[in-house]
């Protein structure tokens, strides 16, 4: 799937560097052009991409500190140039657009929605979101930003595929420490993601095709992605039970939005040597998925890659009933609840509302 990405916030460039040096690794050119966008000039140094700065008249480029409301006022005023700084980039060519972004902060968090909307707008291809939810040891202003620009961005967006930094964290390791690993393991997965689309040459009829990531995302709310890879068998059939396992992993343990099983339609994509991924396996790994998704929309395919792995990867769309996403919706709510409290203990007219959270989308 040829992509526009534009990485809003620290989070969002940050990861979109990495999403871009995947793709580029692995020489796959799923990745047409990348922007990235930030109120705060310090971490716009290291894109070795075009970088624009929003909001220099009210914050003098140093970000708006968690603001997510001054992030999305910035956005809203200087959303020209960012506009006119992607004219040129989406192509004809261009599939989709991801805007990338983490929900917790500012910039990433305010900005994302009015820029999805702007994009919406203008662009026939779908807007996706790519964003990043804090994980739950974050204080509560992390957890009330999240809350209200996931709600946001997924009324807005073709699709929020969300990734949530607990699912990727390795035990022992703060989040802080943790960024760069957990970067590295998003992009590999969205990386993927988008260069299964890709046309391969002089390979299988089952491939996968960009339609059916976008018929997988098309039923909207909120997406989530699970992966695993295992050492290859040296054909066919001695992959079968690697590839159920992969599958299994991928989905009870390998997404980026733990627990997120049920879901409204589902893309199930082995990628392998194309000799070694087994037609039997796949399609009894893609029956299991239908079962325990609850989907009847479950696409299958295969991604033929040069590797000594045999891997799983599994896109989810429509998981918004998940128990984890339930639960941190109640935490946004609580850390609401408590802001509001404090607030109205300082001052007792300016307590806020939190009716936005009261139901999901
Ligand atoms: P912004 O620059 O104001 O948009 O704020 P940030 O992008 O720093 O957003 C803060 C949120 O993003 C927090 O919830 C962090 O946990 C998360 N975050 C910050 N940097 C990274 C990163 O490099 N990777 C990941 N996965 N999450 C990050």
């Amino acid at each position: 799937m040829k992509t526009v990405l534009i990485g809003v916030g620290q989070a969002g460039g940050k990861l979109t560097r990495e999403l871009v040096a995947f793709d580029d690794r692995m020489g796959f050119g799923a990745i047409l052009d990348a922007v990235a966008v930030n109120s705060a000039e310090a971490d716009l140094r290291d894109i070795p991409f075009e970088t624009i700065l929003v909001g220099q008249d009210r914050v003098k480029g140093h970000g708006v500190g968690g603001d997510n409301e001054l992030g999305a006022e910035v956005m809203q005023a200087d959303k020209r140039e960012v506009l006119s700084a992607l004219d040129g980039r989406v192509t004809a060519e261009a599939e989709a657009i991801f805007v990338v972004a983490g929900l917790g902060g500012g910039t990433g968090s305010g900005g994302a929605p009015v820029l999805v909307k702007e994009l919406k707008r203008i662009y026939d291809v779908p807007v996706y979101a790519l964003g990043i939810l804090p994980g739950d040891d974050e204080g509560a202003m992390y957890q009330v930003n999240a809350g209200r620009s996931l709600k946001t961005v997924a009324r807005e967006a073709d699709s929020l595929l969300l990734v949530d930094n607990d699912a990727f964290r390795s035990s022992g390791e703060s989040l802080e420490q943790g960024f760069d690993a957990i970067n590295e393991a998003i992009a590999q997965r969205i990386g993927l993601l988008f260069a299964s689309g890709e046309a391969v040459e002089g390979v299988a009829e089952s491939v996968v095709d960009s339609s059916e990531v976008i018929n997988t995302l098309r039923s909207g709310g909120i997406a989530a992605l699970g992966y695993a890879a295992a050492e290859s068998a040296e054909d066919a059939e001695g992959n079968i039970n690697a590839v159920m396992s992969t599958t299994r992993r991928a989905l009870l343990t390998g997404t980026s939005l733990p627990e997120a099983t049920e879901a409204d339609a589902a893309l199930l994509v082995v990628a392998g040597k194309p000799d070694t991924i087994p037609r039997k396996g796949v399609e009894r790994a893609r029956r299991w998925v239908e079962e325990e998704t609850g989907s009847l929309q479950v696409r299958g395919g295969d991604f033929p890659l040069d590797s000594g792995r045999i891997a799983s990867l599994i896109l989810l769309g429509g998981v918004e009933r998940s128990d984890r996403l339930e639960a941190f919706m109640q935490r946004a709510k609580d850390a609401v609840e408590e802001a509001e409290a404090a607030e109205e203990r300082e001052d007792p007219a300016s307590a806020w509302s939190n009716d936005e959270l009261d139901d999901l989308i």
